[in-house]
């Protein structure tokens, strides 16, 4: 597979390198412009039990083994019924991964390439589980690692970058702050910048996601449940989606309906409201602490992607984030609040008869004060 970036705003083509993060023209964000995607299931099915079973539809050469050096076993997560008196909705099991969250998906398969493009040292800002991810993956690849986060971070996740030996740049303001402090760093310094939001590697690990759900189902849910900050999983699922039908394994995307706390919910309201791109809001605070993006940086590719779902937006109140935590954890799953937001949505979801559902359990409880 050979790719190169193209700016999502003026379409200029660039070639791959480590050092580029966004149009150099036009400052548009980067996708991926890449050969069609070839699924073939029948080659999956007697590969190790992790997203690398997927390898030629992932962003390396079919005979690249950079990736064995990084992986930790990541992917092909539990997909199980939540609850057998609702035996049509299913939960993805994703904090079962290497450290704890859905995020080492796209870690695993940015830092990978980050180690193809020669790269020695990686930038990354986060609200907590992507910080960890990429710290704990950059130390496995031998790279040096900056986590700009901010200083309300859950101390457990800080905790656990530290342990990585990543350096901790903790900034005093918002996630906004902290973003633009490491995009200061990146460009300052010419180092990689690893960002979940901005590095289009990450999706393309994300997106193994959904050729999971439809393998371990052999078909597609109807609807999936995802929650969104940035939206990486859900682009991630969306594209993965997306290949499924191009390849004719499936015939229609799933739903996809969106979360969102409602104390910081700008995608959310710019859905409701018809808009093309979001605008930033304040945060007011929220226990989902995964979610709470004021401003995403892909607002237009994720509104679009709903849309195109023929999806719809939820939004949850701190009450209910907080009795879903207690439910999941009733039914055996500890899950950070961030989690439960997906349970809580469900649950005010108006759902059909029979529908098929899917709802992430992506991050572990244990990781949340
Ligand atoms: C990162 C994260 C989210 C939100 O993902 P986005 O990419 O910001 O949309 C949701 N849940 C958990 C557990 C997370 O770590
Ligand atoms: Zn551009």
């Amino acid at each position: 597979m050979s790719e190169q970036y193209r700016c999502h705003t003026c379409h200029a083509n660039f070639e791959i390198t480590d050092n580029i993060w966004k149009c150099p023209k036009c400052g548009g964000l980067l996708d991926l412009v890449k050969e069609k995607v070839v699924l073939d299931p029948t080659k999956w099915k007697d590969r190790e039990a992790s997203l690398w079973r997927y390898i030629e539809a992932l962003p390396f050469s079919n005979d690249s083994i950079g990736w064995r050096n990084v992986t930790m076993g990541e992917g092909y997560t539990p997909l199980i019924v939540l609850d057998e008196s609702e035996p049509h909705t299913f939960v993805k099991v994703d904090y079962m991964m290497p450290t704890l969250s859905f995020k080492d998906r796209g870690a695993a398969v940015l830092i990978a390439k980050a180690k193809e493009l020669g790269v020695t040292k990686v930038v990354e800002d986060s609200s907590g589980n992507a910080g960890t991810s990429i710290a704990a993956y950059a130390k496995r690849a031998g790279i040096a690692c900056d986590i700009y986060l901010g200083k309300a971070t859950s101390p457990k996740k800080i905790a656990q970058i530290k342990a990585h030996g990543a350096t901790i740049h903790a900034i005093d303001g918002n996630r906004e702050a902290v973003a633009a402090a490491a995009q200061e760093a990146v460009t300052e310094e010419q180092t990689f910048y690893a960002s979940h939001v901005y590095n289009p590697y990450f999706y393309e690990g994300t997106k193994t996601y959904a050729y999971e759900i439809w393998e371990q189902m052999n078909t597609a849910p109807d609807s999936v449940i995802i929650p969104v900050g940035n939206g990486t999983l859900l682009l991630g699922a969306y594209y993965g989606f997306k290949d499924l039908l191009n390849n004719g394994l499936i015939m229609k995307l799933p739903r996809i309906i969106a979360i969102q706390a409602e104390n910081c919910a700008p995608l959310a309201r710019a859905f409701a409201n018809h808009k093309q791109t979001a605008e930033p809001v304040e945060n007011a605070g929220t226990e989902a602490e995964g979610i709470a993006i004021a401003a995403a940086a892909r607002s237009e590719q994720i509104l679009a992607a709903v849309r195109e779902t023929n999806g719809e937006f939820i939004t949850t109140s701190e009450e209910e984030i907080i009795a879903a935590r207690e439910a999941l954890a009733s039914k055996g799953f500890y899950v950070e609040p961030t989690t439960a937001a997906n349970y809580a949505g469900y649950l005010k979801y108006k759902r059909q008869q029979h529908e098929m559902i899917v709802i992430p359990l992506c991050g572990a409880g244990i990781k949340a004060n």
